[in-house]
């Protein structure tokens, strides 16, 4: 018999006559014939309200009671669930995290899932039960109460349909499906049929919150099809599948971060090791840094800027103030009211001037770039905050998000290739330890060597200056891979490097110096002789760890890093050839207990 898992979000059980609906679609899809699993988060704002009642005993109560506090609104939640199913003549059985033996770490708000027994949940199931599970919570070892993050209940209903083996995951909740953008921030945004594991898995970090990022890892590893849906209609939603909408559209979805924050250490010596020392005190408290610029100064000295989460900008810089004298910087700088606006496309990496798309039309909306960083599949620029919205509104107007592309493909038409052309979509199931779920799985380390690196320095910070620089290089036939834009803490001007094939670097470079003299610029440097290290896998930029062990590599064969890129499939440093060889060798040495 099949089993299909469905889990309902606040707003979906938010009072009484509402878990009386969710109760009947679990109800009806038992009586339809499939064993019926539920997950159910915290009715309505009941999170949020939990928060606020800690917050009367002052700013940092102890994590551990916490999560105490936070798994009740979950509890609450599954028994009336269960006896809603009750009221309406089925039978339910309502399970904590505990009770279901989800096994995470210790990390208190953020833990990641080690591994789930099934044996209790089978039980009840195969005795005709809808089993009730309690999203977003797990215990550890010591049976501490964790949870997962805030929308961890999406990750706990995708992991249990992964381990279950269920046909599918349904996540019911307030929007009718997947948006090119979030539809509460702009009402031109387009639901899509069907949007692929890795661009959701990069849209959800970057921002889309429709579903928590570390459920998509799940989804892609074990390959579990997601339907995200209206729980108060029963039309169809977005598909989330291997498989993505469109082959040949650049952009699929935007998205926005409101509250990031940007740290910058001054006076960094450009030595290798002191970017590990910067990074590896910030992953030790678990937080996820993003956006890392490099600008190389005078007299050997860097300024490194990172973006973190606004609400983890204070235990960023705890982390870093006692060891800045160690690193030998100058100092720190913040500015946290700036937001993050992204693109991301499964089809940009092969296509020329979607990067300088995105610049011109920010440009067009008088909005100016303080950071900007790329990847294969997304492209990140750091705005003001009070500009973000009008940055997102032109970034999705001018990729035209809100029609559907020509070559666009339902899921009915995907289902329907998969079959004639007996398609098995890949997982990575058959290799992953059943006590390391959430490990960091990589896929492959690799090596583009026969690059060249060209850096402007002294760019005016206006807006217009990004999109005119890599608009006049596209129309010089120049293919630019990756893209850096850095604060300048000095004068408030910023610097830009960007990487071609080397037998590019010298039209590069002329371009360069034109661009430099019409906006008088400081200097242009051009480099040849430079590869790109890529780490591939699954939510790279969530383990925090990938980062520090990168830079220790790197710094053990005192290998610099000149620029970085990241996304979750992707960790992407450029480095000298001369070490190329080294540094993928001493990274597949200590990544061999990751790879898959
Ligand atoms: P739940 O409580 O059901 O988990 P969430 O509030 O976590 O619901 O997620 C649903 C919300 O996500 C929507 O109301 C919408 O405002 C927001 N959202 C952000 N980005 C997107 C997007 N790309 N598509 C759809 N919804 C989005
Ligand atoms: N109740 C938790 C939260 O509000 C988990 C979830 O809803 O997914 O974040
Ligand atoms: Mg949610």
């Amino acid at each position: 018999m099949s089993l299909i898992v469905q889990k309902f979000g606040g707003t979906s059980v938010a009072d009484v006559e509402k878990i009386r609906a969710a109760a009947r679609k679990a109800i009806r899809a038992q009586h339809q014939g499939h064993r019926v699993v539920m997950v159910v988060s915290a009715m309505g704002k009941n999170t949020d309200r939990l928060l606020e009642l800690a917050g009367e005993f002052g700013p940092n109560p102890p994590a551990r009671e916490m999560d105490m506090l936070l798994s009740t609104g979950e509890q609450v939640s599954v028994s009336l669930v269960a006896m809603a199913i009750a009221s309406l003549g089925s039978r339910a059985v309502s399970l904590t995290g505990g009770q279901i033996g989800l096994h995470t770490d210790s990390s208190f708000s953020k833990a990641r899932i080690r591994s789930i027994s099934t044996e209790r949940i089978e039980k009840l199931l195969d005795d005709g039960n809808i089993v009730v599970a309690a999203g977003f919570q797990g215990i550890d070892d010591d049976l501490n109460i964790t949870t997962l993050g805030r929308g961890g209940s999406d990750t706990t209903a995708v992991a249990l349909a992964a381990v279950l083996g269920a046909e599918a995951c349904e996540i019911y909740t307030d929007v009718d499906g997947v948006y090119t953008t979030d539809p509460r921030l702009l009402p031109e945004a387009r639901r899509v049929d069907v949007i692929s594991y890795n661009e959701m898995l990069e849209l959800a970090s970057l921002g889309a919150s429709v579903m928590h990022n570390r459920s998509i890892e799940f989804a892609k590893k074990f390959g579990v099809p997601i339907h995200v849906r209206s729980s108060f209609s029963d039309s169809q939603g977005t598909m989330i599948v291997a498989e993505q909408e469109s082959e040949s559209a650049p952009v699929s979805g935007a998205a926005m971060t409101p509250d990031e924050a940007r740290v910058t250490v001054l006076g960094v010596p450009d030595i290798p090791g002191k970017s590990l020392q910067i990074f590896s005190a910030i992953a030790e408290r678990k937080i996820a840094v993003d956006m890392v610029v490099q600008n190389i100064g005078d007299g050997g000295k860097a300024d490194v800027s990172f973006t973190v989460q606004r609400n983890e900008l204070e235990t960023t810089l705890s982390a870093l103030e006692p060891i800045l004298e160690s690193i030998g910087a100058d100092g720190i700088t913040h500015d946290d009211q700036v937001s993050k606006v992204s693109v991301v496309g499964a089809n940009m990496a092969n296509q020329a001037g979607v990067a300088s798309q995105m610049f011109r039309a920010l440009a067009d909306a008088g909005v100016n770039i303080h950071m900007i960083t790329t990847s294969e599949i997304k492209i990140s620029a750091l705005v003001r905050r009070d500009q973000a919205s009008d940055a997102l509104r032109a970034v999705h107007r001018s990729f035209k998000l809100h029609e559907t592309p020509d070559d666009a493909k339902s899921w009915s038409q995907i289902k329907a290739d998969r079959e004639a052309e007996g398609v098995e979509v890949e997982t990575l199931i058959s290799r992953l330890r059943d006590d390391a779920l959430e490990a960091l799985t990589l896929t492959g380390i690799s090596l583009l060597d026969g690059q060249a690196r060209v850096t402007l320095s002294g760019v005016p910070d206006q807006p217009g200056i990004a999109a005119d620089m890599f608009e006049r290089i596209g129309a010089a036939g120049i293919f630019v891979d990756m893209i850096v834009q850095g604060y300048d803490g000095e004068d408030g001007s910023t610097s830009v490097s960007f990487t071609v094939n080397a037998e590019t670097l010298e039209a590069s470079l002329k371009v360069a110096n034109e661009i430099a003299k019409s906006h008088g610029m400081r200097a242009v440097q051009g480099e040849a002789g430079i590869a790109k290290v890529t780490v591939s896998g699954i939510g790279l930029r969530s383990h925090t760890h990938v980062a520090t062990l990168l830079f220790r590599t790197l710094s053990d064969n005192d290998i610099n890093v000149e620029m970085i890129g990241t996304s979750e499939l992707q960790v992407n440093a450029v480095i000298d050839s001369k070490s190329a060889e080294a540094a993928k060798q001493g990274l597949e040495k200590v990544f061999a207990g990751s790879l898959y």
